[in-house]
């Protein structure tokens, strides 16, 4: 039987491996780094994900969910921080079944290397990085610890090797596909914010945002009851990462910006000079297949900024839907089409992610936003399956396309833009005056979801 190499042993890589095996292929995994069974994971990457509806469907099929399900917090809303310390919650979705999950990232992939590799047929090696492609095309590892290059050979290659991929860049050097890295500008730093005597510090189920226009603090919280923040600021400039120069500065920022997160961070100071700063970027890469013999899937083929929090979601509907296809390959071009499918989705998360950055760290503040929000939760109840909103479209609902929620949420928001018109004074109109048959006929005019 032949054997499909798979490039990269992060979420998308291990998951891609089970689901192959688990059809009884044999799969070979090749990861640069340690075996996290036997070392530490990695800090500098975020060290925890949301995972919601696109996530969660692959890892149930891939059988992983038992070992997961206890390693979830729920997360039901938003809970805004103002500058004054007050806070506000704003549910996600129409009741707490609409929730998105935070998981560590190390936890996640001790379970998928865990489940990985007692799954007949999935072989992991780690410590072994690829460097490119030799001059038959093949791809080449370097041994890590040995310290030699070999080129392994297989009947088939897919890249799961992040948004750096070596084997994008091998096939772009040898003139198979176009890619380029968009900068979003800004870039990010993760905290943590510990439990106290064992007890939380903020409220648990909630993602947190101290939405500040310009730029924004989260936290999403870990089974252990802490917390992980993330700063996203500009890199330069007065209000940027180089305006933090030391440790009065930091702390003088966080507790004018951040006021009720500043006061229960002693260790702010120490932890903002340790932690690395990153970068954000989005990538854009056509096509993502190479013949039928390679293929990239993940952030390899198109890694998005994380204002979604579907960068991994996404990843891991790829392997969903490239298992699929090539469950039922009866002209054996499943990479082409997994390709050609795909491409509009990625490029629908990436501009929906991009546009949640304005709404995270800006729009959620505003009078008109908050009205229109629970005014799409409104016209769900009254036509449910025909108006579905378009944050719960991209998070709770799986079988929508990313291409689907981005044009069906722009008839969605003519709507809302209509019905949330400002009155004569400038004011918008109150909650209780929208007017109900006018928006029943407004989503009834719609085409059919
Ligand atoms: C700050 C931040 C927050 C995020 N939050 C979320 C969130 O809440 N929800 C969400 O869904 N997504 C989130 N994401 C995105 C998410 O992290 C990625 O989309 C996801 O990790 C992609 O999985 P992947 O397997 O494709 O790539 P990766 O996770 O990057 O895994 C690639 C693997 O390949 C290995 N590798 C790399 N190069 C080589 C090489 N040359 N040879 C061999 N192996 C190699 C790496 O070591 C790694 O194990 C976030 C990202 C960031 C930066």
């Amino acid at each position: 039987m032949s054997t499909t190499g798979i490039l990269g042993g992060g979420p998308a890589g291990l998951l891609m491996a089970i689901l192959l095996a688990r059809r009884g292929e044999r799969v070979r995994v090749y990861e640069r780094r340690n075996d996290p069974r036997s070392s530490h994971a990695e800090a500098g990457r975020s060290i925890n994900l949301a995972l919601a509806a696109r996530g969660l469907r692959p890892l149930e099929l891939a059988g992983v969910m038992p070992r997961l399900e206890p390693l979830l917090v729920p997360m039901r809303g938003r809970m805004l921080h103002d500058t004054d310390g007050g806070t506000q919650f704003v549910a996600y979705g129409q009741d707490p079944r609409e929730s998105i999950y935070s998981i560590s990232r190390s936890d996640l992939t001790r379970c998928l290397v865990e489940a990985a590799a007692a799954t007949p047929g999935v072989t992991l090696q780690f410590n072994q990085r690829c460097i490119g492609l030799d001059a038959a095309g093949e791809p080449v590892l370097q041994d890590e610890l040995a310290g030699r290059e070999h080129a392994p050979g297989a009947a088939r290659w897919i890249g799961a090797d992040g948004a750096g991929s070596a084997l994008r860049h091998g096939l772009r050097d040898e003139g198979q596909l176009q890619f380029r890295e968009e900068a979003l500008g800004h870039d990010y730093k993760e905290l943590l914010l510990g439990a106290r005597d064992g007890r939380p510090q903020l409220a648990r189920e909630a993602l947190h945002i101290w939405p500040r226009g310009g730029y924004m603090l989260i936290a999403l919280p870990n089974a252990d009851n802490s917390f992980t923040l993330t700063l996203f600021l500009p890199p330069d400039g007065a209000g940027g990462f180089a305006s933090l120069t030391d440790d009065t500065a930091v702390r003088a920022f966080f507790e004018r910006e951040f006021p009720d997160a500043a006061a229960l961070m002693p260790d702010l100071e120490s932890q903002f000079r340790a932690h690395p700063q990153g970068r954000l970027a989005t990538v854009y890469c056509e096509p993502w297949h190479f013949g039928e013999r390679m293929l990239l899937i993940g952030d390899a083929a198109h890694a998005i900024v994380p204002f979604h929090g579907q960068g991994m979601n996404c990843a891991f509907e790829d392997c969903r839907v490239l298992d699929q296809l090539l469950a039922d390959d009866p002209h054996g071009d499943a990479f082409e089409r997994f390709s050609v499918l795909r491409k509009p989705d990625a490029d629908a998360i990436a501009q929906m992610a991009l546009e949640n950055y304005g709404e995270m760290r800006d729009s959620v503040r505003d009078p008109r936003f908050q009205l229109q929000k629970s005014l799409s939760l409104a016209l769900e109840r009254r036509h449910p399956g025909r108006f579905i909103p378009r944050y719960s479209m991209v998070m709770f609902h799986d079988g929508i396309r990313y291409s689907t929620a981005l044009s069906r949420g722009l008839l969605q928001q003519q709507i809302l833009d209509t019905l949330t018109q400002a009155r004569d004074d400038g004011s918008l109109p109150a909650p209780d005056a929208i007017d109900w048959t006018k928006a029943d006929a407004l989503v009834a005019a719609l085409p059919p979801l």
